[in-house]
């Protein structure tokens, strides 16, 4: 019988202007961007994490530590790639995936489709099997005060065989 495990995943990063801001491995144009040791893509962060929480295989953290110079500025698509490795050597697969991202500005419906394609063919997967929702947190918080970009993931996993 299969096995299927669920996973969640939750980042914060801080904006800054100037930054260049990649969210699910597309380029958005932006005044702010990420601060962060990587690309600063909190969207595929958190996905990392739910994929790894749903083996609880620990966080990203521990895999990709930022203290480490071989992860500065690294794309965060190729921390995705690392991840689903492990999935696969687990000797699992992705059912499907559902990420929010809270950010107050710019607005991101342009740029949702590119996020779902993009994060389907590094998973494997469908388009339609990843979901990207975007919101605002209507002015309130540190992300409706633009100082930060939040996203929550939650993925599904089913076992090969
Ligand atoms: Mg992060």
């Amino acid at each position: 019988m299969k096995d299927i495990r669920i996973g969640n995943g939750y980042d914060v990063h801080a904006l800054a202007p100037g930054l260049p801001l990649r969210l699910g491995g597309v380029d958005i144009e932006s005044a702010a961007g990420c601060i962060a040791h990587s690309d600063g893509d909190v969207a595929i962060h958190a996905l990392c994490d739910a994929l790894l929480g749903a083996l609880a295989l620990g966080d990203i953290g521990k895999h990709f530590p930022d203290t480490s110079d071989k992860f500065k500025g690294i794309d965060s698509r190729i921390l995705l790639e690392r991840t689903m490795s492990m999935i696969r050597d687990a000797g699992y697969r992705v059912g499907n995936a559902d990420i929010t991202i809270a950010l107050q500005r710019p607005k991101l419906a342009p740029y949702i489709s590119r996020m779902r394609e993009t994060l389907a063919e590094i998973m494997g997967v469908m388009t339609d099997s990843v979901s990207v929702k975007a919101t605002t947190t209507e002015k309130l918080g540190f992300v409706g005060r633009s100082e930060g970009c939040e996203v929550y993931a939650s993925v599904l996993l089913f076992s090969i065989d």
